[in-house]
């Protein structure tokens, strides 16, 4: 249970830091951070309006309303009926505001027509603002995506005695989502499975091709357990590994365990890139390495903080993000190490464990 209270007090306090009259949240993960609510993805508008001085609206869909908890107390519900124009009312809670943060995420159609209500108040993305309250997590939102790495960790450490050749990628992406659903997740929403050349494209789309003997696999997989997510990549090789597989993993592990070794509060995100990377490209593999070395992730697989090259974000304790290299070789194969790991008082956690080694299998 989140502390509603709290987290817009937050808000209310990043808002006027930013000068901020109103703050409007609609789909994604912004909302459900401060409320508790999570908005349908629909042609129904719901949002959320919170102001500076005072009064926090909920507007929604009144056959969603039913899904509100308010029993917070922190603010109001207004459902809108089916005939009802849901621009309106917001238009409405917006009187007298001048500047206004709105979620990242708002369907344009919604923004445009808030933008028409009244031409001389001023929009801005509250990508920023809310970043700012996400980016640091709390202990017992750590100690959710420790519980989700764990469940992804006890999958890894169960494919190594499955059959994986003569099965296609598919076939083996739906049991991975499958074991990651039965192993705690509510939700298993991605899972690459890219087998010997397929492994050079990052973000493969498992297909119709049929593992063999001496292919390198890429696993990258998770989802959602507890509402917090999971995200993590490991590589298993069918019988012999291809040609010059072994040397380059070899710099892989180790570009992956300095740049988790340099995490620590006060390091920038853009150096832990840099130690990931110049070890990649030192051994001969820089022009194979072609994105950056990680991604925030909380209630979303991809937020604050990324890991990016020239990146000054300066790590704090609360902070996770994921650590994963890689390099790809077009036409032949593809390596990828991901952990998640969050920053703590003096160091790094690493939240997933299972081992590193590439897996061989059957
Ligand atoms: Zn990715
Ligand atoms: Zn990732
Ligand atoms: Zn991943």
């Amino acid at each position: 249970m989140i502390d509603v209270d709290d987290r817009l007090a937050r808000a209310r306090r990043a808002m006027s830091d930013a000068d901020m009259s109103a703050l409007c949240l609609s789909v994604g993960s912004d909302l459900p951070y401060l409320t508790g609510y999570r908005a349908m993805d629909t042609e129904r508008l719901t949002m959320f309006v919170l102001r500076t001085d005072g009064r926090a609206t909920m507007v929604v869909p009144e056959l969603e309303a039913p899904r509100v908890d308010t029993s917070s107390g922190s603010f109001e519900i207004r459902p809108w009926a089916e005939l009802e124009d849901p621009v309106r009312i917001v238009d409405d809670l917006l009187r007298g505001v001048d500047r206004v943060a709105i979620g990242d995420q708002t369907w344009s159609r919604f923004a445009l027509a808030l933008q028409d209500c009244d031409a001389a108040r001023r929009w801005v993305p509250a990508g920023e603002l809310m970043a700012g309250l996400r980016i640091v997590k709390s202990d017992a939102e750590i100690d959710a995506l420790r519980g989700a790495a764990a469940t992804v960790d006890g999958v890894v450490d169960d494919l190594v005695g499955i059959r994986w050749s003569g099965r296609s990628e598919i076939d083996l992406s739906r049991e991975l989502k499958d074991r990651t659903l039965g192993g705690g997740h509510q939700t298993a929403e991605f899972a690459i499975v890219a087998s010997g050349p397929n492994g050079a494209s990052p973000h493969h789309e498992p297909g119709r091709r049929i593992v063999e003997p001496g292919d390198a696999i890429v696993l990258d997989f998770g989802g959602h357990q507890d509402g917090y997510a999971s995200d993590t990549t490991r590589m298993f090789v069918v019988g012999t590994p291809p040609d010059g597989f072994d040397e380059a993993f070899a710099v892989l592990r180790s570009a992956q365990e300095a740049a988790t070794a340099a995490v620590r509060p006060g390091v920038t995100a853009g150096a832990i890139d840099a130690t990931a990377r110049s070890i990649i490209a030192d051994a001969g593999y820089g022009e194979y390495f072609i994105h950056r070395t990680g991604h925030g992730i909380g209630m979303d697989v991809h937020e604050h903080p990324y890991i990016v090259s020239g990146s000054q974000q300066e790590l704090e304790p609360g902070m996770a993000f994921s650590i994963e290299p890689g390099i790809y070789k077009p036409g032949e194969w593809g390596m990828r190490i991901e952990d998640i790991v969050a920053v703590t008082d003096d160091g790094v956690e690493s939240l997933n464990r299972s081992d590193r080694a590439y897996r061989i299998v059957t």
